[in-house]
């Protein structure tokens, strides 16, 4: 049976982001912690096995201390954007890597682009994108340490492993089909070839 992956939308200011919990078949896995960690902490059913971050922007990590401390659990992310965020400790992840955390399996694709060290991560036919894909549109690409040509090749990365069923969880939104979004966002080329 697969992990049921729970989305958090939680306010920062007047901006919304997501947090996710997954929760797998030994414990829970928080990914992102943006704001209101009392909101995020709330969902979880389980000991918090793990904390995994898409990418060291604000919005997805500003209540990383205070989800850190409530779980004393291992934190995730890319090197990339562990050390301009100020984050030193942490489990690098690496391209390719299968992180297997509280009986679930976590591929971890690196998509840069929106930011040096964005991840994907897969878990089972599911992509937890960040802010590479948002409803309609991709990650912003005119912020510093983002550039397009990453964002394409990361998308380039991420497409082919989509399937009918597949559903996007995005840093910001609902959580989308992924064979909708191909039919639907400009952004994305149509075809998986
Ligand atoms: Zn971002
Ligand atoms: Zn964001």
């Amino acid at each position: 049976m697969g992990s049921e992956i729970e989305q958090i939308t939680v306010s920062m200011g007047s901006m919304e982001v997501n947090a996710y919990i997954v929760h797998a078949p030994e414990g829970d896995i928080i990914v992102d912690a943006g704001a209101e960690p009392e909101e995020i902490l709330g969902k979880a059913r389980n000991d918090v096995a793990a904390i995994l971050i898409t990418h060291g922007h604000a919005d997805h990590i500003s209540a990383l201390d205070e989800v850190r401390e409530a779980t004393n659990a291992p934190v995730y992310m890319h090197p990339l954007d562990a050390e301009p965020a100020g984050i030193v400790d942490y489990q690098p992840l690496h391209d390719g890597e299968d992180l297997v955390i509280a009986g679930e399996s976590f591929h971890v694709l690196h998509t840069p682009g929106h930011c040096p060290g964005s991840v994907t991560f897969i878990v089972g036919g599911d992509q937890i994108v960040g802010d590479l894909i948002l409803p309609g549109s991709v990650g912003r690409t005119d912020l510093s340490g983002a550039n397009w040509e990453d964002l394409e090749a990361s998308i380039g990365k991420v497409m082919p492993l989509w399937k009918e069923d597949t559903r996007l969880f995005c840093g910001h939104g609902p959580v989308l089909s992924a064979s909708e979004e191909m039919e639907t966002n400009p952004y994305l080329p149509r075809t998986l070839a």
